[in-house]
């Protein structure tokens, strides 16, 4: 037997691994099995290679409960150690520069166990004694017991152990019994070890007997060695991709399809990375896939090491390259991270190129499943944006799709705006805007359908990446101005004209709901509608991303402001003007005249106060004036009521804006139990 103290430059060890409140216990478990496990693979490498005669095909890891003894025990068939490799391998953890470092990480164990290898000593956070019994796999070694109570001291001394292999025994602690629970050994192995390429074999397994869960004596194994990802993809069909991630995700619906990634240079990569069907919510769906690390899982939070877009993707990815013990700023910061991000973002773009190219009927089926990703993918990140534009689909009102390229050719003669601006309309909500779809399409026109989150800033991207092209909503004009043409012969109303109709529209446009309506005039030909309701589309699209940036709330905080359109050459506009002439014809044209008068006055006496100073003007003109122009006003104020008073009354007038309303999904509640009455009155 022998003692002595452990070669740690830094009494701090052991206090900061007992005391790492603040980080995952649970990892011991993993630091521990992996260690065994790595022990099996060197001796199977010895044993490939003839150098260590025994048979290695049955080599399993053993995790064994012990409650009345109060201990957790892993064992191996792996190479075990002799006494002196125990000496230079456990007690030697001589480390530069530790004081520093253990200082700097005191609450991240992690990062301490990652920085130094100090995996097995992981296991003093759970326990108040650990002791190691192994026999090394060399002839004629004798097998040694090292045990540690959680101090600098230590005990080496020869024992009996019959085969070749280590056991590594825990006594856990007090504070740590929740580790004798076999539940949560089970949840942590199943976490940490489900996919390690040994067998772990932890209690018997279990089946149900007249309604009682009984242990049988089988084994109970508790991973799957050869998991999909370490395969090779001509060796998997689709059901073991599906069946793989239904191991993942038992809950997840069916994915859209994969990505098998196999790299090994310039660094290791293994893995599959699923679409997943997306829900609403992106948020819910992020910090799906999981990290390996030769197959130990390591993390399921991978911001920083995949792009962001694709953190929405699932599955699995696995590299020894990826530093993976540390903490996370210094992940992403690390140079090798940045690469295989790049990399990763790369793969998955030639993937669905590939789709698109080989199988373009599928893609469509899965596009509008598939598009949140692309879309986020090209926002987010300029490399995949690049990539995705040979595959990004359009889809138009009748559901049919086209690349970018495409979609140009078919639209270039016909939406082509007299500044030589291509003119790309879309509806947001075909249903709701479909008196302005079908405006559209009956001239001729084609519409897209972009009703997405992101639909708005993918277009603001195209806009600034193609000067040329040119996205607007069906509704954000009438369909004679969607797209400017070089206009013909078209009537246009007098700023007086306009005065006098204004107010009788003004009047019965609705002015509940924080709306407010600006009342236009347009010739927009017999056949068009009588009033069209429209949206500003800069206005509408500024008020749509100020969701996404900060600093942009001004814009959504602003009242909705819509565009009543009244079409001067429908006929049934013409004869709502035609019954206020009769019911105001003699009232206005004697008001008209008195303004005239009035008018008149004002000019004569403006020109005798001209270039006169204040008190140089003749008392009366300058009193005369003041009186002329507030009369002036209040007859105008006159007229504007009289007209606003036909407004309110004109039946006819309220049917048309509330049909211009409706056809926007705009009338709603009582505005539109009143519409539904009167039209009952004007068709009895
Ligand atoms: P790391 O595994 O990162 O090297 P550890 O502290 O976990 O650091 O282990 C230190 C060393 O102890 C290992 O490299 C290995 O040589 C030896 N060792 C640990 N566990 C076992 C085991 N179960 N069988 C054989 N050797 C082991």
């Amino acid at each position: 037997m022998s003692s002595g103290k452990i070669g740690v430059t830094s009494d701090n060890l052991f206090p900061i691994i007992k005391k790492s409140l603040y980080s995952d216990h649970d990892i011991f478990l993993r630091e521990i099995v992996s260690n065994a496990v790595d022990a099996i693979q060197k001796l199977k490498v010895l044993s490939s290679k003839g150098e260590y005669p025994g048979d290695m095909s049955g080599a399993k890891v053993r995790v064994v409960l012990n409650k009345k003894k109060k201990t957790l025990t892993v064992s191996d068939d792996g190479i075990g150690m002799t006494g002196e490799e125990v000496e230079k391998y456990i007690n030697q953890i001589a480390f530069s520069g530790a004081n520093e470092f253990l200082e700097k990480y005191k609450d991240d164990v992690n990062a301490i166990i990652g920085h130094f290898g100090l995996g097995f000593y992981s296991s003093f956070m759970v326990s108040s004694k650990v002791e190691i019994i192994t026999r090394s796999w060399q002839e004629g070694a004798k097998a040694v017991k090292w045990s540690c109570e959680g101090n600098p001291e230590y005990i080496l001394e020869e024992t009996e152990r019959e085969t070749v292999g280590t056991d590594v025994i825990m006594h856990i602690n007090k504070e740590s019994a929740e580790f004798l629970e076999e539940q949560k050994i089970s949840e942590i192995l199943g976490k940490y070890c489900k996919f390690l390429p040994v067998p772990i074999l932890f209690g018997k397994k279990k089946e149900w007997k007249e309604g009682k869960e009984v242990e049988t004596e089988e084994d109970n194994q508790i991973n799957e060695t050869t998991p999909a990802w370490t395969r090779k993809p001509a060796d998997l069909t689709d059901e073991d991709y599906l069946a793989f991630y239904r191991k993942l995700y038992p809950m997840a619906d069916e994915p859209l399809f994969n990505i098998h990634l196999n790299v090994d240079y310039p660094f290791n990569l293994t893995g599959i990375l699923y679409f997943p069907r997306i829900k609403n919510n992106l948020e819910v769906q992020k910090n799906k896939i999981q990290l390996y690390s030769n197959q130990v899982f390591v993390t399921d939070s991978v911001e920083g090491i995949v792009p962001d877009f694709l953190t929405l993707l699932h599955g699995v990815l696995d590299s020894p390259d990826i530093p993976l013990n540390v903490s996370r700023s210094y992940l992403q910061s690390d140079s090798n991270v940045k690469k295989i991000s790049a990399h990763i973002t790369k793969k998955v773009a030639d993937r669905l190129q590939k789709i698109f190219k080989e199988k373009r009927d599928e893609f469509e089926k899965k596009w509008d499943n598939l598009k949140i990703f692309i879309e986020y993918g090209m926002l987010t990140e300029e490399k995949f944006n690049d990539r995705a534009e040979s595959f990004f689909l359009l889809k138009n009102t009748e559901g049919k799709y086209f690349t970018l390229d495409e979609y140009e050719k078919l639209i270039k003669e016909t939406q082509t705006d007299k500044d030589k601006n291509l003119i790309y309309l879309y509806t947001n909500h075909a249903e709701e805007q479909y008196t302005f779809v079908e405006a559209a399409r009956s001239k001729g026109y084609d519409v897209l359908v972009m009703d997405d989150i992101l639909s708005t800033p993918l277009i603001n991207k195209l806009e600034q990446k193609y000067n040329n092209k040119r996205f607007t909503r069906v509704d954000a004009d009438v369909i004679e101005h969607l797209i400017r043409k070089d206009d013909g012969e078209k009537k246009e109303l007098s700023w007086e004209e306009k005065q006098e109709l204004s107010p009788v529209f003004q009047a019965v446009a609705p002015e509940n709901g924080g709306v407010s309506f600006i009342v236009d005039f347009k010739d927009l030909g017999e056949e068009g509608a009588p009033m069209v309701v429209t949206r500003n589309e800069w206005m509408r699209r500024m008020k749509d991303m100020s969701q996404f940036q900060q600093g942009m709330s001004f814009y959504g905080d602003m009242p909705e402001s819509l565009n009543l359109v009244v079409n001067i050459s429908h006929p049934l506009v013409r004869k709502v003007l035609d019954e206020k002439d009769q019911a105001l014809g003699e009232t206005l044209n004697s008001l008209q005249e008195e303004l005239k008068n009035l008018k008149k006055e004002e000019g004569t006496l403006e020109k005798i106060t001209k270039g006169k100073k204040e008190e140089e003007m003749p008392v009366a003109d300058k009193e005369r004036l003041e009186e002329v122009r507030k009369s002036l006003s209040a007859k105008e104020e006159e007229k504007r009521n009289k007209l606003k008073e036909f407004g309110r009354e004109s039946k006819l007038a309220k049917q048309l804006v509330d049909l211009a309303l409706l056809a926007n999904g705009l009338l709603k509640g009582a505005d539109l139990d009143k519409f539904v009455k009167r039209s009952v009155e004007l068709i009895r």
